[in-house]
């Protein structure tokens, strides 16, 4: 719209008025609700004393040796392998980097105390759910349940990502890279993680109430997690029926269709919703991103990465055109 039509056209104040009630106000509910949650952890955890140590134990998880490992070695492995030949610095690759420092500095501590924060308000308020039968239950039998049941509530996390709009205005980032990468893996809105953290701490919470999962195996998981979009043709053969595989996953991420292939790490919840659509050895290498580019991405902007970063960020919170 031009400052002309701006000026002949419906006058200033009511313009505002209907940008308000535009503006998505479900992103600041959501927010809000983020803020209620880690609010809930602080202060349970400052009240124990154990704050500093409850940081420390979801670095010691989710940046583990293990991880920045597999995140270098599968770099490594995107240059003598590309699915997607490109250069090691190309736009998506540097936006996608600032997108990891924002994991390690923001999201894993918001990702731990939204763990905590989550099993701190069932166990003060809905203690019902807790199976306490399982405590004398078999570990190499709770474990991989327990494990099970994460993934499948992080499917379901997912699943409303791509079905409310509300939720899907923060998972838009994630989809809008046109170059994939194993650095694709961090290119999250910090909000985005809400609804998997509580949902991923309902099971634990009913199955392993007085017990932990060892941290190695979450590590594990995040390991595999991380690895789905390595910009590599790999469909792990046999063993990708079972785990998200580069190719599998790459699907999803189609410009034109995100419904297929919601798997996290195992592919049973979309064989069994009928959602899974399984790469073939030498398929083509389709193209990634959302058409239209509704999340400015840096594919079409100058290359000034930071502040790209702060407009994808406050994108889910600006009026809907
Ligand atoms: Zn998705
Ligand atoms: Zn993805």
């Amino acid at each position: 719209m031009s400052a002309s039509q701006i000026e002949v056209g419906a006058p200033a104040r009511p313009q505002w008025g209907a940008q308000w009630r535009r503006l998505c106000l479900p992103s600041f509910g959501l927010a809000a609700i983020t803020a209620l949650i880690l609010w809930a952890a602080v202060a349970d955890l400052l009240q124990q004393g154990r704050l500093q140590m409850v940081l420390s134990a979801g670095w010691a998880e989710l940046a583990a040796p293990l991880l920045v490992a597999l995140v270098v070695a599968t770099g490594i492995c995107e240059r003598i392998w590309p699915a997607e030949p490109r250069p090691v610095l190309a736009r998506g690759h540097v936006q996608d980097a600032c997108y990891l420092a924002l994991h390690a500095i923001v999201v894993i501590p918001l990702m731990t105390l939204l763990s905590v924060g989550g099993a701190t308000l069932i166990g003060s308020h809905a203690r019902w759910i807790e199976l306490r039968s399982t405590e004398h239950w078999f570990a190499w039998l709770l474990v991989p349940l327990t494990l099970l049941a994460m993934d499948g509530a992080n499917w379901l996390a997912h699943y409303a990502d791509h079905r409310f709009d509300p939720l899907w205005r923060f998972h838009a980032l994630h989809h809008s890279q046109e170059e994939l990468s194993v650095l694709t893996s961090f290119r999250a809105h910090p909000l985005m993680h809400t609804t998997g953290f509580i949902l991923a701490t309902i099971p634990v919470m009913v199955l392993m109430p007085t017990r932990a999962i060892a941290p190695v195996l979450i590590t594990a998981y995040v390991c595999v997690g991380t690895l789905q979009h390595a910009n590599l043709r790999w469909t792990f053969g046999p063993v990708g029926l079972m785990i998200v595989s580069p190719a599998y996953h790459r699907l999803h991420h189609a410009t034109d269709d995100q419904a297929v292939n919601l798997g996290v790490v195992l592919t049973i919840w979309d064989v069994l919703a009928g959602y899974a659509r399984f790469p073939a050895r030498g398929d083509a290498v389709g193209r990634t991103g959302l058409d239209g580019r509704p999340v400015p991405v840096e594919q079409d902007a100058p290359s000034r990465p930071l502040l790209l970063l702060a407009n994808q960020l406050a994108e889910p919170f600006r009026p809907q055109t």
